[in-house]
C-alpha cells in the first residue's frame, strides 16, 4: 500500500490537467485534480470555445452579404448580442458538466477549491491536506497588461465574453491571435474598431506575405489600424467613455478599450517556496523534457511553463507526463511544425517554417504561392482574395511551410499538417489529385515558384 494519498495530483482542471489526469487513471494511477474557478479551464470557458462560437457569430454578417449574390433577398438583419451571451453561457456551462463528469467517469477524484503546495509530495485545498507521490501544476495563465495611467479602466480578454452590451465603438491594444481576433468579432458585428500594435505589422511570427494580405483584408473591412502607435494613458469620462492617449499626445474616446497584450504563467501563491521549483526569468515553471520541475516530484504542463500557449500541446503534454509516469516508457513532445489558426476574418492557417524563418536558418528555398479570388465569391461584389503559399527546400524539395489566408483556413491546414509532419515533398504535393472545386486544391496545383 502506497504511503501517499494518490499516485498523482493535478492542480487545474483545464485542457492539459484534465487530459493528463484522465489518461493516468485509465493507466491504472490514484488520481485527484482540484479546480479553483471552472472545469475545462481557459479553453472551455474564456478561451478557444467561446471565442469560436462569436467568430461564427460574427462572420454571418458576410455570409448573409454573400447571399444576395446568389439571389437570396435577405430582410435587413437585427443582431441580439444578449441573446448571443446566453446561448453561449448555456453551451458553456454544458461544457463544465461533461469535463466534470468525464473526469468522474475516470474515476478521478475531484477537489474543489484552490490548491497550494505545502511540500514537494503534499498539497493544501481549503485547509484540507492530501499527500501525492506526483504532483502536476496545470494552472495555465492569466491576462497580463502594461501598467499606464488609467489601465483599470481597460477591459481584458475575459471581460469580452461577459459584456452585458456590444459597445458603439471600441479600441483593441495589442497584435497577437486574441487582438486580431477580437477586432475581427468585433468589425463583423458592426463595431467601429480600432486596433493599436505597437510595432510595424501584427502577428510577428508569422509569414510576412501572410500578416500583409491580412492587414489588406482587414483595411477593405474598414478595420482601423495603428501599426507603431502606443497608446500611454487611459482616463474615464464623466459619460462613461475612455479617453486614449497616445505617445504623439494625441487623444481619441471608445466606448470600451480591450487590452490583448499577452498572458502571464499562472504560477503566483502556489506554495512553490515550499518546493525546490524553479521559474524563469518570465515566471514560467522550469521543466525538462519530461515536463519534470526541479523538484523531482513536481511536474508541470500547459501555459504554465510557457512555452507554446495553444490547448492541442497543452493536451499532448498532459498524455506524454501520464505516460512517462504511469505507461510503459517515457514519452516527451514534438514541438516541430505546430499548426496553428488565427479565427480572423478571414482566417489564417500555418504549418511550420516561414519564408524568413527558413531563409535565416541558410536553406535556399523555392516560393510557391497564389492569390485568387474563391469560387463562392464569384458572384459577389466584394471579392476578398484567399492567399497559399508554400515554402520547400531546394536541396531535399521538401515542403517546409505552408501559409494560407483565406475561408477555413484551420481547417485545411490541419491536413497539410499531417503532410508536413511526414516529411512530405513538392512533388509529392504534386502527385496528390485535388479535390475539385475547392480552395484546397490550391496548394497541390501551384507550379511555378515565384521566388
Ligand atoms: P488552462 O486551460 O487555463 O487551465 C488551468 C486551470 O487551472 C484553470 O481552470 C484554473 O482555474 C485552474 N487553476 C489555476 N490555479 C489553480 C489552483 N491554485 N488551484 C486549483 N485550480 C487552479 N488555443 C488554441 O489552441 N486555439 C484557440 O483557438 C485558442 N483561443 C484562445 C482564445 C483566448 C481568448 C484565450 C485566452 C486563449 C486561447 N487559446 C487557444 C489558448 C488556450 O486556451 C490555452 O493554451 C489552454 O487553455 C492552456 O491550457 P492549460 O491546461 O495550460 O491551462
Ligand atoms: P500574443 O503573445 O499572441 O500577443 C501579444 C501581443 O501584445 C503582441 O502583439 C505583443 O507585441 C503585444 N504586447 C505585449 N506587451 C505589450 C505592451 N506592453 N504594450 C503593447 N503591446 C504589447 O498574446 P495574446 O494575448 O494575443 O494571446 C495569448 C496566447 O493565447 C497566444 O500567444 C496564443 O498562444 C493563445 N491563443 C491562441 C489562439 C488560437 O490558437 N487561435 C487564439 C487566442 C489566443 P509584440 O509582437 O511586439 O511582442
Amino acid at each position: 500500500m502506497s504511503q501517499h494519498d494518490f499516485d498523482l495530483f493535478v492542480i487545474g482542471a483545464g485542457s492539459g490537467g484534465v487530459r493528463c489526469a484522465r489518461f493516468s487513471a485509465a493507466l491504472g494511477a490514484r488520481v485527484a485534480i482540484a479546480e479553483d474557478r471552472y472545469f475545462g479551464g481557459t479553453c472551455v470557458n474564456v478561451g478557444c470555445i467561446p471565442k469560436k462560437l462569436f467568430v461564427n457569430a460574427a462572420h454571418f454578417s458576410e455570409e448573409m452579404e454573400t447571399a444576395y449574390s446568389y439571389g437570396w433577398n435577405v430582410p435587413a438583419a437585427q443582431f441580439d448580442w444578449p441573446t448571443l451571451i446566453a446561448n453561449k453561457d448555456r453551451e458553456i456551462s454544458r461544457l463544465n458538466g461533461i469535463y466534470r463528469s468525464l473526469l468522474e467517469n475516470a474515476k478521478v477524484q475531484v477537489v474543489e477549491g484552490r490548491a497550494v503546495l505545502k511540500g514537494s509530495h503534499e498539497i493544501d485545498v481549503g485547509g484540507k491536506r492530501f499527500t501525492s507521490r506526483h504532483i502536476l501544476i496545470a494552472t495555465g495563465s492569466w491576462p497580463v497588461m502594461p501598467s499606464i495611467p488609467g489601465i483599470e479602466f481597460a477591459l481584458d480578454s475575459n471581460d469580452f465574453f461577459f459584456l452585458p452590451n456590444l459597445p458603439e465603438r471600441v479600441l483593441v491594444v495589442g497584435g497577437g491571435y486574441i487582438a486580431v481576433e477580437f477586432a475581427g468579432i468585433l468589425n463583423n458585428l458592426g463595431v467601429d474598431t480600432t486596433l493599436s500594435y505597437r510595432g510595424e505589422l501584427f502577428l510577428r511570427s508569422f509569414d510576412q506575405d501572410i500578416r500583409q494580405h491580412l492587414r489588406d483584408a482587414l483595411v477593405a473591412k474598414k478595420i482601423q489600424l495603428r501599426f507603431q502607435h502606443q497608446v500611454v494613458a487611459l482616463e474615464k469620462r464623466p459619460d462613461g467613455k475612455i479617453l486614449a492617449t497616445d505617445s504623439s499626445g494625441a487623444c481619441d474616446q471608445f466606448d470600451a478599450v480591450i487590452y490583448a497584450t499577452g498572458r502571464a504563467p499562472n504560477a503566483d501563491s502556489l506554495g512553490l517556496e515550499h518546493t525546490a521549483v524553479q521559474r524563469d526569468e518570465r515566471g514560467a515553471i522550469r521543466v525538462n523534457d519530461y515536463f519534470q520541475s526541479d523538484e523531482p516530484s513536481v511536474y508541470a504542463i500547459g501555459d504554465v511553463i510557457g512555452r507554446v500557449q495553444l490547448t492541442p500541446v497543452a493536451l499532448a503534454e498532459g498524455m506524454a507526463v501520464a505516460q512517462t509516469l504511469f505507461g510503459p516508457s517515457p514519452k516527451t513532445v514534438n514541438y516541430a511544425a505546430i499548426p496553428t489558426a488565427v479565427f480572423s476574418q478571414p482566417a489564417v492557417g500555418t504549418v511550420g517554417l516561414t519564408e524568413t524563418q527558413a531563409r535565416e536558418q541558410g536553406i535556399d528555398v523555392a516560393i510557391f504561392r497564389s492569390t485568387f479570388t474563391p469560387l463562392k465569391l464569384s458572384l459577389a461584389e466584394k471579392k476578398e482574395k484567399t492567399l497559399m503559399k508554400l515554402v520547400v527546400d531546394k536541396a531535399t524539395d521538401r515542403v517546409l511551410g505552408a501559409h494560407m489566408v483565406g475561408p477555413d483556413a484551420g481547417e485545411i491546414i490541419q491536413g497539410i499538417a499531417i503532410a508536413i509532419g511526414m516529411g512530405a515533398t513538392k512533388a509529392q504535393f504534386d502527385q496528390t489529385i485535388g479535390i475539385h472545386p475547392t480552395s484546397a486544391e490550391e496548394f497541390v496545383t501551384m507550379r511555378t515558384p515565384v521566388a
